[in-house]
């Protein structure tokens, strides 16, 4: 029992160094949003968020405890064998310390992008910032300056004005883009 808990401390202790990472799955895919639209790269869903958005379509990821803690050393090994473009997502990657992460993954050479709410302090290295902010937990300043891509979604009309709000933050080369949702039943949530 004691070395069970001890374990699981030591667990803890990695998980908030970024050393181990609660994963919830990694595939080689097409990304299907944003500026990088219709490029290969190796996607690696990091478990945890508590953002709570109400159309969200990974509420799977949001348990960091129902994903299993991994080395991320696994990690890197398995994208640098599939990609040399990886995109960090979530959940909410920068729940965790994503500086290890990305360091071992530069030792590689490999593009590092992360896409993120920026509801957490921005921790890593990387070469592509997709900002996609919530209005339940508006990002950190900072992550406005380094920002690539701002990407706002839509599901009502006054979407469209925190869109614009948003835009106002941003650094003058960010480019942005507006992602609509749309209900089961096919139809726009803007009427
Ligand atoms: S920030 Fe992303 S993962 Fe978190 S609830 Fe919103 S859409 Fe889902």
């Amino acid at each position: 029992m004691l070395e069970n808990e001890v374990s699981a401390n030591e667990v803890s202790a990695l998980v908030d160094q970024g050393l181990l990472l609660p994963l919830m799955e990694e595939f080689y895919t097409i990304q299907g949003e944003g500026f990088h639209k219709g490029t290969a790269a190796y996607f690696i869903r990091i478990g945890g968020c508590d953002v709570g958005c109400h159309w969200c379509d990974v509420k799977e990821s949001w348990n960091a405890e129902t994903h299993p803690p991994t080395d991320i050393r696994q990690i890197v090994e398995n994208a640098a064998k599939n990609s040399d473009t990886i995109v960090i997502t979530g959940g909410e990657p920068l729940m965790w310390n994503m500086q290890p992460l990305t360091e071992a993954l530069k030792t590689k050479n490999l593009n590092i992008h992360i896409e993120t709410s920026g509801a957490y302090p921005l921790t890593g290295i990387w070469d592509w910032i997709c900002l996609s902010p919530k209005k339940n937990k508006l990002p950190e300043g900072l992550i406005y300056e380094k920002a690539h891509e701002l990407k706002v979604i839509v599901y009502n009309k006054h979407d469209l004005i925190f869109a614009e709000q948003e835009a106002a933050k941003t650094n003058k080369n960010c480019i942005l883009y507006l992602h609509y949702i749309y209900s089961p039943n096919g139809a726009c949530g803007i009427k």
